[in-house]
């Protein structure tokens, strides 16, 4: 499996074991004996050659079960677990992502029976378009080549996943990602009417989301509970296409191409496993480099069109003026941009919207803070000059240290440095808000509304699973943490291509060229405006809703709309909902549960066992 740069190790002793505090409880019920000086073991741990582990009474006494030796039982640790610690996060991602790799997918489809068989499970992948932007990057022959439209790229994908290995259905995601954006909408505007709690933080991003759960797990509220665009594509593809196809949930087998390993961790939350059905919304998620591996495992050249692709692409553009729409067809609308950020454009959607909402004419100002990274947005009345809207984009996890901290003291929370953080009374001490203010602490300088915030420096087209720029000569005697290493003399023979590998696919991580060529290829031939509304020149309303509509964006919104009304079981006219209006209550129940997320704060307060390994 192709690792990125990120989760490489240096050293190979990373086998499981706590390495600092690991949280799972230890129940100590027996006193020590009063014979027994403090601090000195009474038992010891063997392990034989099967790996079987026995408690070993010293010194002729007794285990505490009475035998002087027992078999131990292995410890059972869940996900649960391993998400609220920090200790040995990394040799329990490691099992996790093991369990979510391109061998799994490839053991599936190698034993999944013909499709005449009730057991035969329908193979659907769904590719994330910054996956498509780095394979496209990764094609192009030159940082100044024209790049491959991402058009192209998903046609060639899906000729390899379907002809090569056999999946039956291949889609992007940016579909769901429109619905997540119209949820998001409708997220924030039930925070700002008093049912929530603002600023609202963005919830794509599994690294960061996964981080404040662990770290600051009263900085809930914050985050938005709308699912991200992978877990959208999950029910859309385990509820609405698997009724469409009169098939269980659980006879579906749902792949999700993503940039990162984080979205491993996302699929496998509790809140996306089916009880009924014993089923997940993405059974499987591989990154980008192991997409690419599998390519190159059979041989198959991304780089070699693929036959209709470019008349494919012409029907395709022809078709969205009057798209079909044939109630039982699943003919979902293709890479449907959205302009903002390579990272979903969650703010930028939200600043639309508001623009959209308000009465009056408002003026949009950027303010670059620390960097590309951490930007500001204001939408000021343009008649009053009152502050209508401030949100702020967020990436990479200094300036997420900066912003929680930021946050936490504007809301009354007090918040620890690093893994052990912890809220403080904030109860008793929440700065009181005056009613209907909607900023996050009641301040006159208004604070921020909304927070699209990313783990990954540069968002999401630098994930830790995209794929990385041919390593040059002077990289190759460091490893991917940028550590000197003699390859040879530590008794490792490695080729050109391995060198590669072992730095993650090839160059760094984070590497700041390539991630721009990335961003270049992502936003190449969009039908649509330039993605950042600009300070000069392009600031005023009527230039950010004129990115609103294009015939694609219509088409899928009235796909969602259909969607919408037949997923929830609403009554009557689905014609007369758009994604955003109210419905009946048990259809907004029905919402609730298949586009929103149910976060579970983690227990802070448990008795670790210490151990230093
Ligand atoms: Fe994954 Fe990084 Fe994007 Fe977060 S910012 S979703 S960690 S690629």
């Amino acid at each position: 499996m192709a690792f990125s740069g990120a989760l490489t190790l240096t050293d190979l002793n990373d086998f499981i074991t706590p390495s600092q505090s690991c949280i799972k409880p230890v129940e100590q019920t027996n006193a020590t004996p009063k014979h027994q000086s403090e601090g000195l073991a009474s038992t010891e741990i063997r392990v034989d050659s099967d790996g079987a582990y026995y408690e070993v009474a010293m010194d002729g006494l007794k285990t505490k079960s009475g035998p002087q030796q027992q078999k131990l039982q292995a410890a059972d640790i869940s996900l649960n677990d391993c998400l609220a610690c920090s200790g040995c996060i990394t040799s329990a991602e490691s099992v996790l992502i093991s369990m979510q790799s391109h061998t799994e997918v490839l053991n599936f489809l190698a034993s999944n029976p013909e499709d005449i068989c009730v057991s035969h499970k329908v193979p659907v992948l769904s590719i994330a378009p910054q996956s498509l932007a780095s394979l496209a990057a990764s094609i192009s022959s030159s940082s100044t080549s024209t790049p491959l439209p991402l058009h192209r790229i998903l046609r060639r994908v899906e000729v390899f996943c379907k002809k090569v290995l056999g999946f039956e259905h291949v889609f992007d995601t940016t579909f769901a990602r429109h619905l997540a954006l119209q949820e998001h909408i409708r997220e924030f505007r039930e925070r700002r009417s008093g049912q929530g709690r603002l600023p609202m933080l963005a919830s794509a991003c599994p690294g960061w989301v996964c981080y404040a759960e662990k770290t600051h797990g009263e900085m809930l509220p914050f985050i938005s509970r709308t699912k991200s665009p992978q877990q959208v594509m999950g029910t859309l593809v385990k509820e609405w296409m698997a009724t469409k196809w009169h098939k269980s949930p659980s006879q579906i087998y749902h792949v999700t191409v993503m940039p990162c390993y984080d979205k491993k961790l996302e699929a496998s939350r509790q809140d996306f496993y089916n009880d009924v059905y014993s089923t997940r919304d993405v059974d499987c998620v591989i990154t980008t480099g192991e997409l690419e591996l599998m390519m190159r495992e059979k041989d198959w050249d991304l780089s070699v069109p693929v036959e209709g692709e470019i008349a494919d692409e012409i029907a395709g553009e022809a078709n969205v003026a009057e798209p079909p729409l044939p109630t039982d067809s699943i003919h979902l609308p293709e890479l449907i941009s959205h302009p903002g950020t390579s990272s979903g454009s969650y703010l930028h959607t939200l600043i639309r919207s508001v623009v959209q909402d308000h009465p009056h004419a408002l003026d949009l100002s950027v303010r670059n803070i620390r960097s590309s990274d951490y930007e500001e947005y204001t939408l000021t009345d343009r008649s009053s000059g009152e502050v209508v809207f401030r949100g702020a984009k967020c990436y990479g996890f200094r300036n997420l240290q900066n912003l929680v901290r930021k946050v936490g003291k504007e809301a009354g929370i007090q918040v620890g440095r690093g893994a052990a953080g912890r809220i403080g009374a904030m109860r008793g001490r929440a700065i009181k808000t005056k009613k209907g203010d909607t900023s996050a602490a009641g301040s006159t300088d208004k604070t921020y509304d909304y927070v699209e915030v990313m783990a990954c420096p540069g968002g999401c087209v630098n994930g830790g699973g995209q794929l990385r720029p041919v390593a040059k000569a002077a990289d190759k005697a460091t490893d991917a943490e940028g550590f000197k290493r003699d390859w040879e003399s530590s008794g490792v023979k490695i080729d050109e291509e391995d060198i590669g590998r072992i730095q993650g696919q090839s160059g760094k991580w984070g590497d700041k060229e390539w991630t721009k060529r990335v961003e270049v290829v992502y936003w190449h031939e969009l039908p649509t405006p330039p993605p950042s509304p600009t300070p000069e020149g392009d600031s005023g309303s009527e230039k950010i809703l004129s990115h609103l509509v294009d015939a694609k964006t219509q088409m899928a919104d009235k796909l969602s709309t259909r969607i919408l009304a037949e997923t929830c079981q609403l009554n009557g006219d689905e014609k007369a909902v758009s994604w955003i209006d109210d419905m009946d209550q048990s259809a907004e129940g029905r919402r609730q549960k298949l586009f929103r997320t149910q976060y579970r704060a983690v227990e802070s307060e448990v008795i670790g066992l210490a151990v230093k390994w």
